[in-house]
């Protein structure tokens, strides 16, 4: 990408309507732009990000055998009144409308029951299961508070799994593997140091616990009490000594931590495939229950989550994976042959598959190097003819001084 190409820029003040720093900082840097409280549109560079985690996300969902749909935002009224979730007063967050003709119509805000509808006549045996389906699309919930940025939106983009098994022993089993996933996803995003699965409520229909993946920060909703030595965590909401027992953690060795959930699992049991009529026969011929999971990650919140905690004075810092490119190429100054040496590297890195912003704006070095700490890019290049053919000062975002390194060690400094 050339900036030259790039109609969003950088602006010099904070957004005075903003008061979440997440969304100060991508908002900002461009990468955001703010439609009301609580509901953003992604710009170029903010696609980018939003598309890399999502693509990660999905990798390890492809690679748990989950198969990927996409389900329809409108959704009829019928469904949700079989489980009874229809009703403001069960669901207070849900936005609704109407058809022309007075039909009652529900937006998005989950997808249980479209999902269970679905499968309705594809699953009729035992042989037909498990199934996991999942997808990674915009929810809406009309959320009281809206007033940090990504972490918390009326739209935002969420990845939602459901898996459907034969009996709780199967269940069991992909849940953890799920958790796995997670695991894996988190690390993968540069947060897995700081993100601890944490027991929390099961729900009206579970005895036993639902799972959150929570992520230490100063501005989490949420608070946890953290083993850090074990790597696990239980909810403020579900601290009591007897919860303490169950899951063998002792009080003295935990400690409170603010946090933000930034994905949970829960085991859902058969209500809603027994409510909406969906149920296998087994090699005897018997009726059986299905045995439900979903399973949750906030994508945009991720990227609110990372934008808040890894950032400095001068910007954003993105972590490798996720960074809108990887290295920021700059030429020293505008005469000809830098610039045609710049380009060269520019091409050369293309060719290499590496995402690579080349600031070729003829604008003050100053601004491109403020521009470079602000977008968060890992990587700053700079061609001068000071340096030999093949050489190029390299700074990372997180590092004071520069070093001239061979075009090679750039490219396995990135891989
Ligand atoms: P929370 O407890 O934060 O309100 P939730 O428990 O209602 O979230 P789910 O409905 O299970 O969350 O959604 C799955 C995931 O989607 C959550 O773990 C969270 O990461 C993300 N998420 C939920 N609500 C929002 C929101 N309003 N904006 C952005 N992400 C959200
Ligand atoms: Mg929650």
């Amino acid at each position: 990408m050339k900036l030259s190409k790039l109609y969003t820029k950088t602006s010099k003040s904070i957004p005075s309507d903003e008061s979440a720093n997440n969304a100060r900082l991508l908002i900002q840097a461009g990468f955001i732009h703010k439609e009301m409280a609580g509901v953003y549109s992604y710009l170029p560079l903010g696609k980018i990000v939003l598309d890399k985690i999502s693509e990660i996300v999905r990798q390890e969902m492809n690679k748990i055998g989950a198969l990927e749909v996409q389900m329809s935002v409108l959704q009829p009224r019928d469904i949700w009144e079989k489980t009874d979730r229809w009703d403001d007063k069960k669901v207070d967050n849900w936005f609704k409308t109407k058809l022309n003709n007075g039909q009652d119509l529900g937006i998005g805000l989950t997808h249980e029951e479209p999902i269970v509808d679905s499968l309705i006549g594809f699953i009729n045996s035992y042989k037909d299961l498990p199934v996991y389906v999942y997808q990674i699309q915009n929810k809406f919930r009309n959320e009281l508070r809206a007033k940090s940025g990504l972490l918390r939106g009326r739209e935002f983009l969420m990845k939602d799994l459901y898996s459907f098994s034969l009996n709780k022993e199967d269940h069991q089993q992909y849940y953890d593997e799920v958790l796995l996933a997670y695991y894996k996803i988190y690390e993968k995003l540069g947060i897995g140091d700081d993100t601890y699965r944490t027991y929390a409520d099961g729900g009206i229909f579970s005895s036993s616990f639902s799972d959150e993946f929570q992520t230490l920060s100063e501005v989490g909703e949420d608070l946890i009490y953290l083993d850090k030595k074990n790597k696990i965590a239980i909810n403020k909401e579900i601290y009591n000594p007897e919860n303490l027992k169950k899951i063998g953690l002792k009080e003295s060795e935990l400690e409170p931590h603010k946090a933000i959930e930034v994905g949970n699992t829960f085991s859902l049991g058969s209500k809603y495939t027994d409510q909406l009529g969906l149920y296998y026969t087994d090699n005897n011929g018997q009726k059986k229950s299905i045995v439900m999971g979903c399973y949750g990650i906030g994508i945009s919140r991720l990227m609110g989550v990372i934008a808040e905690k890894f950032s400095d004075d001068l910007g954003l810092i993105w972590p490798i994976n996720i960074a809108p490119a990887k290295i920021y190429l700059i030429s020293v100054s505008q005469d000809q042959k830098t610039q045609a040496k710049t380009q060269k590297l520019y091409d050369l890195l293309t060719q290499k598959c590496i995402d690579v912003i080349y600031d070729d704006r003829d604008i003050r070095i100053g601004e491109k190097f403020a521009d470079a700490d602000l977008l968060g890019i890992p990587i700053r290049a700079i061609i001068s003819s000071k340096h030999g053919e093949q050489e190029v000062a390299v700074k990372q975002r997180t590092e004071k001084t520069e070093k001239i390194i061979k075009y090679i060690d750039l490219i396995n400094l990135v891989k």
